[in-house]
């Protein structure tokens, strides 16, 4: 677990509350039923269209998606990688022998970040309002030390082209990976996006996050429930790199995303709705981002450090690490776990899993099971 960082679900530091500068007006979250699907913050890939929510095994673990259009949604505006995506539970499992750095089935396992801090992005000539993906990138190289450079002639990179939504890969996929940007989706929107194809979750899916907010999963509406697991209740392992949720997060969503009631499906633990905002990276954001892709930002000399810690009196230190410092775990005889998506056995101190009538014995390589023999 401690070494898969591609997830990450941002950090808390200082509290931008509320957005008074609202990104799109042509939308708005106070019409009940309306904001079901559509309001400015809970970006979605295909509008007022559901699909068959199921399983799928991707990158080695489980999790819950919706087919729509010969896509895998996954919490509304994420795509997973079709040809690395698989119904098939065995495919969690290696073979004995088999290495996990050279598999197929270890597709998205490694390659989530971009190499060097840098994405490689194109334009679709059909987009129309160009200046919201530059803008974006602008925002995003003002703050972070991720690098923006046009596309010549490398394999991997972002292709910003129209959709029925807003939507986007997870970190590094693999080939021309598309951000799709309907005509709604708004220069904030697209800031969101991107942090989606750097490798960012939603902020609500962090593993703490039941300290800040409550879920109200009677308001959701039916078959939606999974957009709003935790990262960890999905399967995925990852980091939260700072402390607690931040309801400042262009990758928060809204009190009311996915609601079937128009009553909240997300509060504050108090009860109290909250205000979300899709202007900027909030300062925890570019906290987090700033573990991942480490470095100066790419137009300013600016650095980050603890500085950065207003707002809120926290007294959260810088990036410190978080998922690098957790202990072992203790596994005890005799219970089951779900590791890496997989339920095992711990018995006579190894893992076992049922296959057919049999166990077989398995054991953990670079974050996969394999069966020993
Ligand atoms: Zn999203």
């Amino acid at each position: 677990m401690k070494n898969l960082k591609f997830l990450l679900v941002l950090p808390l530091l200082a509290i931008v509350a509320c957005s008074d500068e609202p990104v799109s007006d042509s939308l708005t979250e106070e019409n009940g039923a309306e904001s079901a699907f559509v309001d400015d913050f809970t970006e979605v890939a295909f509008p007022a269209e559901y699909g068959r929510v199921s399983d799928v095994y991707f990158g080695g673990r489980k999790l819950p998606v919706e087919e729509l259009n010969g896509k895998y949604v996954y919490q509304g505006d994420i795509f997973l990688p079709e040809n690395s995506t698989t119904k098939t539970p065995v495919d969690l499992i290696l073979e004995a022998g088999e290495d996990p750095s050279t598999t197929d089935k270890s597709t998205g396992r490694t390659e989530f970040l971009w190499p060097d801090n840098t994405v490689y992005y194109d334009i679709d000539p059909l987009l129309p309002n160009q200046a919201r993906v530059t803008d974006a990138i602008s925002h995003w190289e003002a703050n972070t030390a991720v690098k923006f450079v046009k596309r010549s002639s490398e394999t991997n990179y972002v292709y910003f082209t129209p959709g029925s939504g807003c939507s986007s890969y997870v970190g590094m996929v693999g080939g021309r990976q598309p951000i799709t940007l309907a005509d709604a989706c708004s220069t904030g929107n697209t800031i969101h996006e991107i942090g989606h194809a750097v490798g960012l979750w939603h902020e609500q899916s962090r593993a703490d996050r039941d300290l800040t907010i409550t879920v109200h999963w009677d308001n959701i509406y039916s078959g939606r429930e999974h957009n709003f697991y935790t990262y960890v209740e999905a399967g995925w392992d990852g980091a939260d790199y700072s402390e607690g949720l931040d309801l400042g997060s262009i990758m928060m969503y809204s009190s009311y995303s996915f609601s079937a009631t128009g009553s909240p499906t997300i509060t504050r633990k108090d009860g109290s709705t909250f205000s979300v905002q899709r202007s900027k990276l909030s300062a925890g954001d570019v906290e987090g981002i700033g573990v991942m892709y480490p470095g100066p930002t790419t137009t300013t000399e600016e650095t980050t450090t603890e500085e950065t810690t207003s707002g809120t009196g926290e007294t959260t230190t810088g990036t410190g690490g978080t998922g690098t410092t957790e202990p072992e775990p203790e596994y005890i005889n005799g219970e089951y776990y779900t590791i890496e998506g997989v339920t095992v056995l711990r018995k006579d101190d190894k893992w076992w899993v049922q296959k057919g009538k049999n166990w077989k014995e398995v054991e953990l390589i670079d974050g996969r099971w394999r069966f020993v023999k």
